[in-house]
């Protein structure tokens, strides 16, 4: 996978991009990241992205002709036809685990990220495919929403992870979270870990994960029981 990130600040992502498992998948060769800093693509001498709102009001809002310009560079190189641009926007879709599923499946995805009021309506209109929000609540700029895209779209890439069932037993897979989870020691400040995991019976250790797993789904999430299946399947490409 391909993942171009348009930003203003593409010294942000070093660390983070840089460590764990986003690096790991790099140096894998499974996610190919690329930033892209806005000001390379404006043509004036100042690198000027930005300019006041038409009709007033306050701050600042990121131009079109930039960000127009940075799309149309990077598709030209990387000429995949399925190439999907996000906006990172707290108006867009709620992103979450079946998106972050969805999402992985794409060859080639460019995140734009906004700055300041946000960006011009026109790239909405012309050049973004989805919308995407990381929650209800305002960020000072799209780059903290991208890293989190990033992050959770390369754990979800084949050969990433070293153990598939880590993903296989996640919280929201089967529209369920996770069972709690205990390691050593057995007892600590006297909370003792359940028999059961001490057991070594594999079937009975199964049977009360998956009860755990629907007891704390039922008290923290019932809304996910309710969920069909095909939630949030549609962000393919
Ligand atoms: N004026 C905009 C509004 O009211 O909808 C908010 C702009 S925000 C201060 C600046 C940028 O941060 C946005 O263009 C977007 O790229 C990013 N951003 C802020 N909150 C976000 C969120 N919850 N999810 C995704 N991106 C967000």
């Amino acid at each position: 996978m391909r993942i171009d990130i348009i930003t203003i600040f593409p010294k942000m992502f070093e660390a983070v991009l840089g460590e764990s498992i986003v690096k790991r998948a790099r140096a894998k060769g499974k996610l190919d990241l690329c930033l892209h800093d806005l000001r390379d693509y404006t043509m004036d001498k100042h690198r000027k992205v930005d300019d006041r709102p038409f009709g007033g009001g306050s701050g600042m809002v990121l131009s079109a002709e930039p960000i127009f310009r940075a799309v149309e560079h990077i598709k030209s190189k990387v000429k995949s036809k399925k190439s999907k641009v996000i906006l990172l926007c707290p108006q867009g879709k709620t992103f979450d685990q079946p998106m972050a599923k969805s999402l992985a499946k794409c060859r080639h995805l460019i995140l734009i990220c906004g700055h300041y009021e946000g960006v011009d309506e026109r790239v909405r209109q012309r050049i973004v495919d989805v919308e995407v929000s990381i929650g209800d609540f305002v960020l000072t700029g799209g780059e903290l929403p991208a890293m989190v895209v990033v992050d959770a779209l390369a754990r979800l890439l084949p050969g990433v992870l070293g153990d598939k069932n880590s993903l296989k037993f996640e919280s929201f897979e089967g529209n369920l979270l996770e069972y709690p989870q205990y390691t050593r020691p057995a007892v600590f400040k006297r909370m003792t870990v359940p028999a059961i995991l001490l057991s070594g019976n594999h079937n009975e250790i199964e049977a009360w994960r998956k009860k755990a797993s629907l007891a704390r789904t039922k008290a923290r999430r019932p809304d996910l029981l309710r969920r069909n299946k095909s939630h949030g399947q549609n962000e393919a490409c």
